[in-house]
Protein backbone atom coordinates (compact mmCIF):
# COMPACT_ATOMS: atom_id res chain seq x y z
CA UNK A 1 0.00 0.00 0.00
CA UNK A 2 1.72 3.40 -1.24
CA UNK A 3 -1.31 5.31 0.18
CA UNK A 4 0.29 5.70 3.48
CA UNK A 5 2.98 7.63 2.25
CA UNK A 6 1.03 10.24 1.12
CA UNK A 7 -0.94 10.45 4.94
CA UNK A 8 0.22 13.21 7.80
CA UNK A 9 2.29 11.74 10.25
CA UNK A 10 0.52 14.12 12.81
CA UNK A 11 -3.28 13.72 12.73
CA UNK A 12 -2.97 10.93 9.83
CA UNK A 13 -5.63 12.06 7.83
CA UNK A 14 -4.60 15.38 5.12
CA UNK A 15 -2.07 14.85 2.29
CA UNK A 16 1.87 15.51 3.05
CA UNK A 17 2.41 19.56 2.58
CA UNK A 18 6.30 19.33 4.19
CA UNK A 19 8.20 17.33 6.23
CA UNK A 20 10.03 17.97 9.80
CA UNK A 21 13.30 19.52 9.47
CA UNK A 22 13.95 17.90 12.86
CA UNK A 23 12.31 14.35 12.99
CA UNK A 24 11.62 13.76 9.24
CA UNK A 25 7.91 13.76 10.12
CA UNK A 26 5.63 13.77 6.96
CA UNK A 27 2.52 16.80 7.75
CA UNK A 28 0.20 18.25 6.11
CA UNK A 29 -0.63 21.79 6.05
CA UNK A 30 -2.14 22.27 9.19
CA UNK A 31 -0.15 20.60 11.07
CA UNK A 32 3.38 22.15 9.68
CA UNK A 33 4.63 24.81 12.12
CA UNK A 34 6.68 27.66 10.12
CA UNK A 35 9.58 29.13 11.40
CA UNK A 36 12.30 31.63 10.09
CA UNK A 37 15.74 30.33 11.74
CA UNK A 38 18.99 33.34 12.32
CA UNK A 39 22.13 31.95 10.63
CA UNK A 40 23.72 34.43 13.27
CA UNK A 41 25.29 36.05 10.20
CA UNK A 42 22.18 38.20 9.37
CA UNK A 43 20.66 35.69 6.61
CA UNK A 44 17.18 33.75 7.81
CA UNK A 45 16.06 30.87 5.93
CA UNK A 46 12.37 29.39 6.34
CA UNK A 47 11.47 25.98 7.64
CA UNK A 48 9.03 23.57 8.63
CA UNK A 49 8.80 21.93 12.18
CA UNK A 50 5.84 19.76 13.48
CA UNK A 51 4.23 20.53 16.89
CA UNK A 52 6.57 18.69 18.75
CA UNK A 53 9.78 20.05 17.55
CA UNK A 54 9.06 23.25 17.02
CA UNK A 55 8.67 23.13 20.82
CA UNK A 56 12.20 21.70 21.77
CA UNK A 57 14.74 24.29 21.99
CA UNK A 58 17.30 21.11 20.89
CA UNK A 59 15.68 21.73 17.45
CA UNK A 60 14.42 24.51 16.94
CA UNK A 61 16.36 27.94 18.45
CA UNK A 62 13.31 30.12 18.41
CA UNK A 63 12.08 27.59 20.77
CA UNK A 64 13.92 29.48 23.35
CA UNK A 65 12.09 32.66 22.58
CA UNK A 66 8.57 31.91 22.79
CA UNK A 67 6.86 32.40 26.82
ZN1 LIG B 1 -1.93 16.82 9.72
ZN1 LIG C 1 9.45 16.96 14.31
Amino acid sequence: MTGEDNKCGQCGRSRVFTTCLGCGTPMCEDCSRFELIGSGCGCVWPVYYCKTCVCDPSINPNALLRD
